[in-house]
């Protein structure tokens, strides 16, 4: 299967999710996770039509996203964020979905440039119950919403989930279910990332606008 012929699959399937299930979204943005894939293989994508593309390190983003500047790319960071890589995230990315604590907020708001936009922004919530997994526990968000909507070079725009990996249909949506609900508490928010390439139909069931989806699009990771 061919990068193009991939993408085009993925569309059938959002479609025929939006057809399928009562309340989803009726624009739904398909980002192509390309981490770990080279330049050759994001521009192949662009020539079948994606424009939005997210990355998970910012050390192999970086080249990249430079090497690709002369096309009209939005670029989504997924990844987890430390501290010392806030500066290059707030200057080259268009979104971050990957922000769980303040103190990196603060700085993504800090390093935007002036003459830049604001930074889009969502908010990572654990919704797997794991313990080890990223993400701000449900009890800790309002807090956080409250104090990122104060910081002038950020736009929060909703929230972002990663589903435990299972293959049992109504685990996944309940686990989305969880975030739509969170979701709905502020009406300012619009946006929901969540779905890859083993959840999206469930994802979209619970009311996903960006997907994030990367081996469904490229083949398998190494
Ligand atoms: C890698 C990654 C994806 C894409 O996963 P696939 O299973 O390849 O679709 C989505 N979201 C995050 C946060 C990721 O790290």
């Amino acid at each position: 299967m061919t990068i193009a012929e991939n993408l085009a699959i993925i569309q059938q399937r959002i479609k025929q999710a939006q057809q399928q299930y009562p309340n989803t979204a009726t624009k739904i943005q398909l980002i192509a996770v390309s981490k770990t894939r080279s330049a050759n293989d994001i521009e192949t994508a662009y020539q079948a039509g994606q424009t939005h593309f997210a990355e998970s390190y910012v050390q192999e983003a970086i080249p990249k996203i430079q090497t690709l500047a002369h096309l009209p790319l939005t670029w989504h960071f997924i990844g987890p964020i430390q501290s010392n890589k806030t500066q290059a995230i707030a200057q080259y990315f268009n979104w971050v979905h990957s922000v769980a604590r303040l103190k990196i907020a603060r700085r993504l708001s800090q390093q935007r440039l002036a003459k830049q936009t604001p930074l889009n922004i969502c908010i990572q919530v654990n919704i797997s119950q794991e313990a080890q997994k990223s993400g701000i526990f449900p009890q800790d968000l309002p807090q956080l919403v409250k104090r990122i909507q104060t910081l002038p070079q950020l736009k929060l725009q909703g929230l972002m989930g990663i589903a435990s990996p299972c293959n049992e249909f109504s685990q996944q949506q309940q686990q989305f279910h969880q975030l739509n609900q969170l979701q709905q508490q502020y009406d300012f928010m619009n946006e929901l990332s969540m779905g890859m390439s083993n959840d999206l139909e469930a994802a979209i069931s619970k009311g996903a606008t960006l997907l994030r989806i990367g081996s469904a699009i490229f083949g398998k990771r190494q």
